[in-house]
């Protein structure tokens, strides 16, 4: 396959391949909210003794996706502001809370595939599908064109594949196997770094005889794993239906929830970058304190935890206690507070960058020390064209920005911003510092309101074009 774009970065604190288990907590502080998923509707009360599977609460406008207590304990609702707390957390054998009397009928009526995607759903299995072009949470009863399975994961520092599928390849062929079950004829492509590797024969002998699983190469350069880059370079259509997308840790979910019908609580997450010890895996379960995390991994005293990679993650606020049920990586990198003594002069031996510009461009490739530190003053655009040769969407950041800059959103569109897929490498490289990827997604909001205040507009000048209409024909039928 060709891609455009894409740039690798090289920065110390890469997590290694190691799972470590952590200590069980005694307190668990769930988010309610996380990227996707915001679970309104609490299903539990204060001081309710839950067991580990049990639904805290439910996000409703994501198909009423659950919220599991990873953990039996007693609840308290009102311990943490936007959090559900689970106290007295003991490990108990989790029971799945699955009641098939409750299927939907439109879940029944598909049979048995129904049947599955369903638990998948209640067994917190579905919450590891992403839809290829919106990134959102697909329609769990919905019939999708083709599933894209990535083994890839080319963010530093977010979860490794190759981590998760340790000793577990078996998990993981199973896993495929069920998803192909969920299918009728459509095609399972399954992405990996290189398909004439060792792992990849292991993979392709444990699959021998799946003529529905098509494996691709694809290069280790980021962002060529993300899904809607991928789904157009395969030439899935989104006018042709969903294309449902999911990494390994979802393919081993669904190994969990359909073979062993277990619900899915524990996480592997990765703690890297600068500020880590021994930058590694953990195998955690959602609402884990990020304060024992912290004790244990974080050395710099003064530190930024991002949640997610280093490209695309956010920073966890102060408010934040425990990891929320989509964490597949803590970034950490120390906290630049004072400016850089006459930093403008330094030449840059030890600093990588798009630009050839610092004294490292006659280094070999080496991993950077990455502070929080922007080195240096945001300024204009110099049009360099480095943020439109790395984007991997085929887009103008720079033209954008200056669109935006003038509020011209009618260009903004028509320079089709909705392509983005916010990799943010246009920012990593810019050298006036300006957070293009920010200003895309904003665009990208911005042009959805506006397209639904105009809907409504439409909808309401029609409802008073009926109303019109009927109180004439009222008035001719008096008449
Ligand atoms: S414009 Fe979007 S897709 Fe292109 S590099 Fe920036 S964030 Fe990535
Ligand atoms: S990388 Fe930054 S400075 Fe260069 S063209 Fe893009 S926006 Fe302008």
């Amino acid at each position: 396959m060709k891609f455009r774009g894409g740039h690798n970065i090289f920065l110390q604190g890469r997590p290694d391949i190691n799972i470590n288990l952590m200590p069980e907590p005694e307190v668990l502080y769930l988010p309610l909210c996380s990227r996707r998923f915001s679970f309104g509707e609490i299903c539990v009360e204060e001081g309710q003794q839950v067991n580990g599977g049990d639904v805290l609460a439910r996000d409703l406008d994501n198909y009423s996706v659950p919220l599991l207590a990873p953990r039996a304990g007693r609840v308290r609702l009102n311990a943490k502001e936007s959090h559900i707390v689970l106290e007295e957390v003991v490990r108990l054998a989790e029971h799945p809370d699955i009641e098939d009397d409750n299927l939907p009928h439109i879940a029944k009526e598909m049979g048995a595939s129904g049947i599955k995607r369903y638990r998948l759903l209640t067994l917190g299995a579905w919450q590891f599908f992403y839809d290829a072009y919106m990134g959102g949470l697909p329609d769990p009863l919905g019939d999708p064109q083709a599933i894209i399975v990535s083994t890839l994961s080319l963010e530093p520092f977010s979860a490794r594949g190759d981590a998760q599928l340790h000793n577990r390849l078996l998990n993981f062929t199973r896993g495929l196997e069920q998803l192909q079950s969920l299918l009728e004829y459509q095609p399972i492509y399954l992405v990996m770094p290189d398909i004439k590797s060792e792992f990849a024969n292991l993979i392709r002998n444990h699959i021998r005889g799946y003529a529905w699983v098509k494996m691709l190469e694809i290069s280790l350069t980021y962002p060529y794993d993300d899904f809607s880059i991928l789904a157009r370079r395969l030439g899935l259509k989104r006018s042709e239906g969903p294309v449902w997308t999911v990494r390994t840790e979802g393919v081993l979910a669904v190994d969990r929830a359909l073979t062993l019908s277990k619900p899915c609580l524990v996480r592997i997450v990765s703690v890297g970058g600068t500020g880590v010890k021994n930058p590694t895996h953990i195998s955690v379960m959602p609402g884990y304190p990020i304060e024992r995390i912290r004790d244990k991994y974080i050395f710099e005293p003064v530190s930024r935890i991002i949640n997610g990679g280093i490209l695309t993650g956010e920073q966890l606020g102060a408010k934040a206690l425990g990891l929320d049920t989509e964490c597949r990586g803590l970034t950490v990198l120390p906290e630049l507070r004072e400016r850089e003594f006459l930093g403008f002069i330094r030449p840059g031996w030890s600093r990588s960058s798009y630009a050839a510009c610092y004294l490292s461009s006659l280094r070999n490739k080496f991993s950077e020390r990455f502070t929080t530190g922007l080195h240096g003053e945001g300024r204009p655009c110099v049009s360099c064209n480095f943020c439109e040769d790395v984007c991997p969407a085929g887009i103008t950041p720079h033209l954008i920005h200056k669109y935006l800059y003038r509020d011209l959103i009618e260009e903004v569109e028509q320079a089709r911003v909705d392509l983005c897929v916010e990799c943010g490498l246009c920012s990593y490289v810019c050298p006036s510092k300006i957070d293009l990827r920010k200003q895309m997604i904003d665009s990208k909001v911005l042009i959805a309101q506006e397209k639904e205040e105009i809907r409504r507009e439409q909808e309401r000048q029609e409802e008073l074009r009926k109303q019109e209409e009927a109180r004439r024909q009222e008035q001719e039928s008096n008449k």
